[in-house]
């Protein structure tokens, strides 16, 4: 394999770091890439008030998933994990250790570049990994990289040195983002869940009312709780939401923030969604007790009350979005079927359901619940009772 070792402060990660890994993962053809933020950096200290090692761990890992490489890019802590400075040779020989027949290069933007020859052992990181070099700016251009190239070769005659310049370079510095983010900006150069996930932990001296967040604030913090792939399924509830409550008359800002928090504790697994029940006081009956999937329409709508104070009408528009229940809600019917029809959504029957959520909500929402049961029905799975409620009460038993 060929394997990108990307290292950096990440102090937050931002698009620039993003554009350029894009670039050099394609450029050089290679098969995964590791992102591995420093413990200290040698050469300038982490500033005061930085987030804690495992809040930068968490901001990489989330930026790295927005590459949309899926398993292809991994987020180690080895630096954070050996503590005190980072020094990069050592990083590359634990690497090489993980990855001994693989074919390594070391990914670094001109800044780093142009220093190398004055980093710890250079022969032994050229000795190790390639080297791949990318502008950070439109000004960086081969000029500059010429003469640090000749001189690397001189000192190691073996190196593979790639130099390239990246389409679309972001020129932003994680100084100059810091600033910003602090004085209420810096968003624009920041993947959503980044930036979400860093108003959600108020990192940066950004400090949002959780409680009173506006729907532009709302949406990257509610992205930053999700695997990367659930994200277009949660946007486009949120499309769906707003056009059914347009539809049928439901209140458009509810059923929105309702769509982007229904899913919010969607990908923790069954001790954390069990321990958030206690927490909760969430009573489970004895089929919620084993499954999954039934559990996060509660704890979601527990945390949605409870970090970003939602009322009563959204809360249970979210605590009922997978079974259903007798009578409900015009807002617990628009979230119901949003996530259910949702534009990414494709299964057999799903045009026939949109088409009939169009026409009247009730004939949609009869024919979701159904095709649920079916769908239980055909697994072998039991129906849980409120869907089953749900059913008979449309069916006016
Ligand atoms: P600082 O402002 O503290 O210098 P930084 O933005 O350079 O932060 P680091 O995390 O220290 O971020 O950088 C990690 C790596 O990413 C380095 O190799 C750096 O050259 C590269 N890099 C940083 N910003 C960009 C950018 N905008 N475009 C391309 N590469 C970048």
């Amino acid at each position: 394999m060929r394997i990108g070792v990307y290292g950096g402060t990440f102090n937050p990660p931002h698009l620039g770091h993003i554009t350029a890994a894009r670039a050099v993962f394609e450029l050089l053809k290679l098969d995964k890439l590791l992102l591995i933020p420093d413990s200290q950096p040698p050469h300038k200290p982490l500033p005061k008030g930085s987030p804690t090692a495992h809040q930068r761990l968490e901001l990489t890992r989330l930026a790295g998933e927005q590459l949309g490489l899926e398993e292809k890019v991994e987020t180690l802590d080895i630096e954070l994990r050996r503590g005190g400075r980072s020094y990069t040779a050592d990083t590359l020989a634990a690497v090489r250790e993980l990855y001994p027949d693989d074919e390594l290069w070391l990914l670094m933007g001109t800044d780093m570049f142009l220093t190398l020859h004055t980093w710890r052992e250079p022969e032994r990181i050229m000795a190790l990994a390639g080297i791949a070099a990318f502008g950070r700016s439109e000004t960086d251009t081969e000029e500059l990289f010429a003469v640090q190239r000749e001189l690397l070769y001189r000192m190691c005659p073996t190196a593979r040195i790639f130099t390239l310049t990246v389409p679309g370079v972001v020129d932003v510095s994680s100084t100059d983002l810091r600033d910003s983010l602090a004085k209420g900006g810096g968003s624009y150069y920041l993947a959503p869940a980044v930036y979400g996930a860093i108003l959600r932990d108020k990192l940066y001296g950004t400090d949002a009312d959780l409680k009173a967040l506006p729907l532009e604030k709302l949406r990257p913090v509610a992205l930053s709780f999700l695997k990367h792939k659930r994200i277009p399924h949660v946007l486009g509830a949120e499309q769906e939401a707003i056009r059914l409550a347009l539809r049928y008359g439901a209140d458009v800002g509810r059923a929105r923030v309702a769509a982007l928090l229904h899913d919010c504790t969607k990908k923790l697994e069954m001790d954390e969604q069990t321990a958030l029940c206690r927490r909760y006081g969430i009573q489970l009956d004895e089929l919620e007790q084993h499954a999954l999937k039934l559990l996060h329409a509660k704890t979601g709508a527990a945390i949605a009350r409870d970090i970003f104070g939602v009322d009563d009408e959204i809360y249970t528009a979210i605590f009922w979005h997978t079974t259903g229940h007798a009578n409900m809600t015009l807002l617990e019917k628009v979230m119901y079927l949003a996530d259910y029809i949702e534009p990414t959504r494709s299964f057999p029957g799903v045009d026939e359901l949109r088409a009939a959520c169009n026409e009247d909500l009730d004939k949609g929402l009869r024919m979701g619940l159904e095709m649920t049961i079916q769908e239980m029905h055909d697994r072998g799975n039991p129906v849980h009772s409120a869907t089953l409620e749900a059913d008979e009460y449309l069916k006016g038993n």
